[in-house]
């Protein structure tokens, strides 16, 4: 019989230096969780929700799927969105997607993944959407970190078309969703500034986070296309809206 005792022994040294730091810790958090912020993120162990962002336990109510992907028949994502809406009542839905994404770059790929393939389905759609978009980046890695970020902006939209928010803004009730973006080679989060409070916001922040991504695509037919990093391409894109 395999035990994970190492893992147990982290655990045991993590809550006893938590505790140190603050004896009452876990016995006020086990009254109640208070989060102002709900994250939907990539399931990747690469991007650790609390970590990025340098918060506590209690902090932050996570939802992870493959690709952060926020499908109106997923029970599990919408029955998460719900709870954090009208029970916590957070103020702000982040979609944080990650540069690099497995999930997206398989959605693109030709050979069959198996069962995840319906799943991946959904990217395939975003990049459908946005193919003629997508196409001057040929099959390069920057046409994987755009079809991310689009997957992002997508997302987001889809969690301002729930019921749920669409709701919760009806009642005016105070929620912002966002669009962010991680960089797993520097540890940064890309804000793509998408940043909707109410539903008459979500179709111009949309066409916004698109038409930079569209500046993307003029600055990749410029010389140096091959050496521009995401973050390089996003400084020169802020600075034009600036
Ligand atoms: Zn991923």
């Amino acid at each position: 019989m395999k035990k994970l005792t190492e893992l147990l022994e982290s655990n045991r040294q993590w809550a006893e230096k938590i505790s140190k730091e603050d004896p009452m810790f876990f016995e006020t958090l086990a009254q109640q969780q208070a989060p102002e912020y709900l994250w939907i993120g990539c399931s990747d162990s690469r991007v650790p929700a609390n970590e990025i962002v340098d918060m506590l336990p209690g902090e932050l109510f996570v939802h992870r799927n493959v690709s952060n992907l926020v499908v109106h028949t997923d029970m599990n994502c919408m029955s998460v969105i719900q709870y954090a809406v009208e029970v916590l009542k957070v103020k702000h839905i982040m979609v944080v997607g990650h540069y690099g994404c497995g999930g997206v770059k398989a959605a693109i790929e030709t050979e069959p993944h198996g069962m995840i393939d319906n799943w991946l389905r959904n990217i395939r759609n975003v990049y459908k959407k946005h193919r003629d978009l997508l196409s001057v980046w040929d099959h390069s890695h920057q046409q994987l970190d755009r079809l991310c970020e689009l997957n992002v902006i997508e997302q987001a939209c889809n969690v301002c078309d729930t019921t749920i928010v669409q709701q919760a803004w009806a009642n005016e009730q105070e929620l912002t969703v966002h669009g962010w973006i991680y960089g797993l080679d520097d540890g940064l989060v890309n804000d793509l500034e998408f940043n909707a409070s109410d539903a008459e916001e979500v179709d111009d922040q949309y066409r916004l986070a698109i038409s930079k991504i569209e500046i993307l695509r003029k600055l990749a037919q410029g010389p140096e296309k091959e050496t521009q990093t995401a973050r390089s391409l996003w400084d020169k894109v802020r600075s034009i809206f600036n």
